[in-house]
């Protein structure tokens, strides 16, 4: 009786194993096929992630490729515009009584100019005239008194933005932000009223406002004289404007300079002769300046 216990109670046993052994292989089934599926997902990903890759670089070679041939043709741009001709005339210290008469000859001659005015405020009408007929109006401080604007930085600025301010009133348009200092930027009178640095102390503050400032390349002289003669003008212009490819004309909008007027047809003239196109100074222009702001920093 008890041995036939024991070998049910055995059967049992191994009916149980069994049953476990069955259960594990099944387990182990499934999780095999699990681990395949995951590595067959994985192998796809990984296909996925190189095809990516690949991608990547080919539209890295392309942009390289594409920058490329922009810097050529940026350089190539460049190196044209380097050999391209401008005259810039400018006009300093108007408007004047001639303003009139140098805006009949420019139109004449269909030539677009800066004027560097100062702040004249009977002469409003001039102002709207000189911008309406599509010339420049360019900033050469309200005043363009030594003492006032060199005394300080702050003067300086004040008298600059006090001229931004009129034009803006009379125009109605935002200021180019391109001015010229009275006397030059390599005037010394400036260190009579505002000490050794104060062009190296303002250049620095306006160039921290935004603006720029233009010299001359090409002196007409009309300021060498009260009344300068008028083929001594036409004569420095033409054969200064023979050494460059950027013209920037010095020249007066100011009463007495009636001369300067009687100069203009033969200055036009003759730089168009020479090959040179006109344009109006902006702050993108090629920067004539007798000192740069870079080497002050
Ligand atoms: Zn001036």
């Amino acid at each position: 009786m008890s041995t036939k216990k024991s070998n049910k109670t055995l059967k049992i046993v191994q009916v149980a194993l069994f049953a476990i052994l069955i259960f594990c292989i099944s387990n182990i089934a499934i999780a095999e096929s699990r681990v395949i599926k995951v590595k067959s997902e994985n192998k796809n990903l990984s296909k996925q992630i190189n095809e990516i890759k690949n991608t990547n670089q080919k539209l890295n070679e392309e942009n390289q490729k594409l920058q490329s041939s922009i810097d050529e043709k940026k350089s190539s741009y460049e190196e044209k515009m380097k050999n391209v001709k401008i005259a810039y005339l400018t006009f300093d210290d108007g408007p004047s009584k001639n303003t009139l008469d140098i805006l009949k000859t420019l139109k004449e001659y269909n030539v677009k100019a800066t004027f560097f005015v100062n702040g004249h405020e009977e002469l409003t009408p001039l102002y709207k005239k000189i911008a309406e007929e599509g010339h420049a109006l360019a900033n050469h401080t309200y005043s363009h008194n030594y003492k006032t604007i060199y005394s300080s930085v702050n003067n300086f600025e004040n008298d600059i933005k006090k001229l931004d301010n009129f034009l803006t009133q009379i125009t109605g348009k935002e200021p180019t932000h391109v001015f010229r200092f009275p006397g030059g930027s390599n005037n010394t009178v400036s260190r009579k009223y505002g000490g050794k640095t104060i062009m190296k102390d303002i250049i620095k503050q306006m160039d921290k406002e935004g603006y720029v400032y233009f010299d001359w390349n090409v002196d007409s002289t009309d300021a060498s004289a009260f009344r300068q003669n008028k083929d001594k003008i036409v004569s420095s212009v033409i054969n200064q404007s023979k050494h460059t490819n950027k013209a920037v004309v010095l020249m007066h909008d100011l009463n007495p300079k009636t001369t300067t007027v009687q100069a203009l047809p033969e200055i036009i003239n003759g730089l168009k002769a020479q090959g040179f196109v006109f344009d109006v100074i902006s702050k993108n222009s090629p920067q004539t300046q007798f000192i740069k702001v870079n080497n002050l920093k």
